[in-house]
Formats: structure tokens, sequence, C-alpha cells
């Protein structure tokens, strides 16, 4: 029953894009006028469902949405109140988003009743000015409102940075005391070239390398063997006593031990965030009712799991090594 690629890698572990849209428009992740799906390619929250039950039958475990924004998609609590009965059942061990925070307030009550019991929060900056300037749209306020609704409601909250050189890489030994004060892991994420946006990414990219260099001036990291089944590598820091995780795409790929596919909210499967090749299962989803064939394709795609990306980011590369932006199959 279970997914094991070619390389030997089980499946375990599937990401869904439940939408392409986003109430943010972060510089490094989209262009300011971004044209998105239109509503009638998008999967229904019954299909979803349905998809997303077929993959955790065939051996998933951990469920990660997220998108665009998986907190805008319209009636997104219904899909998540639907999936959480294989948490229930104990088929699935873990249900959980990734989010940019904005409509958390309104939903982490409703989350942590349907079993959500770790979400990570992606969060750049804590200064409300150059927060606005990063998102083009978002409320620090509100994000800020967000994670202490989240923490209310018990669910424990990581928080994702992207390392942004000369934005906000001064920044990050404040951030990393304000997660560790208030009991958050902070990961940061090296920036990947993936999808048209309005800047230059060279301009962007800070290596992690350099930056754990810096912040160990000022602070003694530990590696650590924690994993949280993604690809964060972790060190503990003596004087916060949290932990602090790295997403090093670009310097030190951590694809051999990639365990997980990404499904997009119109049912393209993705085998590998930095590679275009897809499988579409839409189409054997809808041709009929049972799910034979859609389970077929899934074996096909998995049968062709790239062994990895190659992603680079230099100035003499300056198209994405990817097309599609990061919203369209979620980080
Ligand atoms: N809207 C949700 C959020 O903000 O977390 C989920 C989707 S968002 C695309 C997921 C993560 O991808 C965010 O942490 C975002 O910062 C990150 N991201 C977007 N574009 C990226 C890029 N080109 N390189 C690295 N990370 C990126």
């Amino acid at each position: 029953m279970d997914m094991i690629d070619p390389f030997g890698r089980t499946i375990s572990y599937l990401r869904v894009s439940v939408t392409d849209r986003c109430d943010f428009r972060c510089t490094y992740c989209m262009a300011e006028d971004m044209t998105f799906l239109p509503k009638r390619d998008l999967l229904s929250l019954e299909e979803l469902d349905r998809l997303c039950t077929v993959f955790i039958d065939k051996g998933v475990k951990k469920l990660r949405l997220t998108g665009g924004e998986p907190l805008v998609r319209k009636n997104v609590m219904h899909l998540i109140r639907e999936l959480s009965r294989h948490l229930e059942s104990g088929a699935l061990e873990e249900l959980t988003l990734t989010t940019n925070g904005s409509q958390l307030s309104r939903f982490a009550d409703e989350l942590a009743a349907c079993g959500v019991k770790r979400i990570n929060v992606s969060l750049d900056t804590l200064d409300a000015d150059k927060f606005h300037t990063i998102t083009r749209w978002g409320r620090l306020d509100k994000v800020m409102a967000g994670i202490d609704a989240a923490q209310s409601a018990g669910i424990k909250v990581k928080i994702n940075a992207v390392a942004l050189k000369d934005f906000n890489d001064a920044e990050i030994p404040e951030m990393l005391r304000w997660a560790h004060g208030r009991g958050m892991d902070l990961t940061l994420i090296e920036t990947m070239p993936m999808g048209e946006i309005d800047a230059d990414r060279t301009d962007q990219y800070l290596p992690l390398s350099l930056m754990r260099a810096r912040l160990e001036d000022r602070f003694t990291l530990s590696d650590i063997p924690y994993k949280t089944g993604g690809p964060a590598r972790y060190v503990e820091v003596a004087e916060t006593g949290g932990r602090l995780g790295f997403i090093t795409p670009m310097t030190h790929n951590f694809c051999e031990s990639c365990n997980r596919v990404r499904l997009t909210c119109t049912g393209t499967l993705y085998m590998c965030l930095g590679q275009e090749d897809a499988a579409d299962l839409r189409a054997p989803l809808r041709a009929s009712e049972g799910n034979a064939l859609v389970a077929q394709a899934i074996d096909e795609a998995i049968g062709r799991k790239p062994k990895g990306h190659d992603f680079v980011i230099d100035r003499r590369t300056s198209r994405p090594s990817v097309s599609r932006h990061m919203s369209v199959t979620g980080g």
C-alpha cells in the first residue's frame, strides 16, 4: 500500500494548496498584479477531501494545508472539519497548516477543535512599516492578534521567516528572542527562484550558512536531531533555550530525505517543489465515482518523483528555475 518512490523514499507527507489566492502580496513571492486561476478550475472542497482521503489510504500520515493563503479559501473550515475524521480514526497523525496569520483570530478556536495542534505562521519582520512593505497589503497587528488567538486556543505556533538580504537579516536576533520568549520555534528559509516577481532575486538572496555564522557571533548554537517531518535542520540556542530551524534549499538541499508531494487546488500533483513535472489527478478523479483510477494515477506519479531540485540563483540566470509561483504549490 505504501507509496515508495524510485529512490526508496516513502511518501508520507502531503501538502495541499487549497487556493492560489492570498490576501498579501509578499514581494519575493508574487508580482503585485497576479493573475489567479479562474474559480471554475478549482477542485471543490468535496473533491479536495476525496483526494486527500485517497492519499491517506495510501499511507500519508501528515497533511499540511497551504496556499496562497489557506484561510481565505471560502468555507475552508468545512474541509478541515471533514479531514479531522482521519485524525479521530488514527489514519492521519497530523493535520496542520501554513498561514500568514491574518485570519487566525477568526479561526483559531475552531482549528483547535478540529485537532490542529501546531501551525506555521509566516512572518518576516516585527516592524509594522517593514511588514507593510514586504507584504504590500498586510497589517502586522492583525497577524499578532492571530498568533495570540492561536496560542490562547492551545495551538503550538512556529514562526517561519524568509531571510532577505538588507531587509530582515539585521532583525533576526530580535525575532529569535521574541519567538523564543513566547515559546515558539523560529525557522529561517532561503529564498527560492520560483515565479516571476517584480524584484531581482539575486538582490534578496541570503545564504543561511552566512546567517548562521553571523548569529554564532552572538548566540551559542548546537545542532540537535529534532525533526518535525519537514526539511528544517534545527539548532538549540543556549541563550534563549529555544529552537532555531534552517531550511536551506539553496546551500544544502535536503532532497535525499524528501518524504512529500504537493497537490494544487486544481488537482495537479507536483512530485518536487523545484521541478516542472506534474501529474493531473483531476481528470481521473472526475472520471469515475470510485477511486481506482486516481489511485493508479498517484502510483504512476510517485514512480517518477525526481531525485531532487536544482534551484540556481545567480546573475547569469535571470529567469526563475521554476516558472510557477510558490503560491501555486504552497510553501
Ligand atoms: N500564505 C501562507 C503563508 O504565508 O504561510 C501559505 C503559503 S506561502 C507561499 C508559504 C511560505 O512560502 C511562506 O512562508 C512564504 O514566505 C514562503 N515563500 C514564498 N515564496 C517564496 C520563495 N520564493 N522562496 C522561499 N520561500 C517563499
